[in-house]
């Protein structure tokens, strides 16, 4: 890691500094690409070598950016100073609701997790979560420089889970409310939205432009980037791929749809079509055995997953396609499944990069503080 991490950590509460666009937009390069020198910045942003010394003062100033050693540059052959984002200037907290747990992790702007916690709610009030999220701000900035709150949770996905009625419950009254107190925003957002943020922000660096994620669970959710912007839609609700057909005649879904993704892929409707099954894992460990009930439905689930892959494919040609949630309970064993619906589908048939992240429910929580970090940084502030 640069010398930047060795900065003295900065404590209290403190909305992240406002800067002209263009020097956030410095900033951003400086930290997805681990540290940039003078050049490299000015010829990637188009900037003249004047407004670059007041950009990278600004950001001096800000606590923002520190000068660190010369570097040989292959481009040049010669050695030039290297600017390093402070990583450890400010953290973002982020809290993840399912059902009435609420687990919390603070990260640096880096995404490095320097704090977790967990409770359970007790209460139907929304006002609960928010004090929740107050008392952790308090508690974490005794160490660190908190600058943004963001709350996710399944909002997208309404119905199923009460922790969608309980974070839409937060009004824009109550956040304002919260930002008077304590003078950060208090952001709320669709959990898989905030996913995406999380897998899509380290990528940056390396060119990943553009990104499908698909998580399947109770429902599946969809997280689509497009050149480095997340795709909300004019109302927010973009994304909403869960009810493509996939499979004619298959299986009925609850809106009345046969073969949709939900129908063949979700975990409920998996779990509905073996019978005595009480979740995914067990019909998965039951087709791995050998039962052929399972076996087929398994092998339905993966079909219906690279078959709506295929289409998004089609629509984005993104550089990446990242599965996660149940997603690895579906594939195991069943990649070739997958691969060859997507193909099957995939007009194109070039080559498609496929990722199956490690996921746990502490990643959750790290994606809302990501969140947090994507929407501060990407100017989409107040
Ligand atoms: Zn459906």
């Amino acid at each position: 890691m640069n010398e930047a991490a060795a900065a003295p950590r900065q404590t209290g509460i403190q909305r992240w500094p406002e800067l002209h666009p263009t020097t956030q937009a410095a900033f951003n390069r400086v930290l997805w690409d681990d540290g940039l020198s003078r050049s490299d910045i000015a010829s990637k942003l188009g900037l003249s070598r004047t407004r670059l010394t007041t950009i990278t003062r600004d950001l001096e100033e800000a606590g923002l950016l520190v000068q660190g050693r010369r570097e040989q540059r292959a481009s040049t052959g010669r050695p030039a100073e290297m600017l390093h984002a402070v990583t450890t200037a400010y953290q973002f907290l982020g809290l993840h609701l399912r059902g009435t747990g609420v687990i919390a992790a603070l990260v640096d702007l880096d995404g490095r997790v320097v704090w977790q916690n967990s409770a359970a709610l007790r209460t139907e009030s929304p006002r609960e979560l928010v004090e929740l999220a107050a008392s952790w701000l308090q508690e974490t900035t005794t160490s660190f420089r908190v600058a943004a709150v963001a709350v996710c949770g399944p909002l997208g996905r309404a119905g199923l889970d009460p922790a969608s009625q309980r974070i839409r419950g937060i009004s824009e009254q109550l956040q304002a409310e919260f930002t008077a107190e304590w003078s950060v925003p208090l952001w709320i957002e669709d959990d898989v939205v905030a996913l995406t943020a999380f897998e899509q922000w380290p990528q940056l660096g390396e060119g990943q432009d553009d990104m499908v994620l698909i998580s399947v669970g109770e429902e599946i959710g969809f997280g689509l980037v497009t050149d480095r912007k997340i795709v909300r839609g004019a109302h927010g609700t973009a994304g909403r791929f869960d009810h493509i057909p996939v499979l004619p005649d298959g299986p009925e879904c609850p809106l009345g749809h046969h073969g949709c993704l939900w129908s063949v892929c979700s975990t409920t409707a998996v779990v509905r079509a073996a019978p005595g099954a009480r979740s995914m894992s067990e019909v998965a460990a039951r087709a791995d055995a050998g039962d052929p009930v399972c076996a087929d439905v398994m092998a339905r689930a993966a079909d219906g997953l690279g078959t709506a892959a295929g289409y998004l494919v089609n629509l984005l040609d993104p550089d990446k396609v990242v599965l996660t949630g149940e997603s690895h309970t579906v594939l195991r064993g069943r990649f070739e499944v997958f691969h060859s619906a997507l193909r099957r589908v995939h007009l194109d048939g070039g080559k498609v990069e496929v990722g199956m992240p490690d996921f746990d429910f502490v990643e959750w929580a790290r994606a809302a503080a990501a969140f947090a970090v994507y929407r501060t940084l990407s100017g989409q502030g107040f």
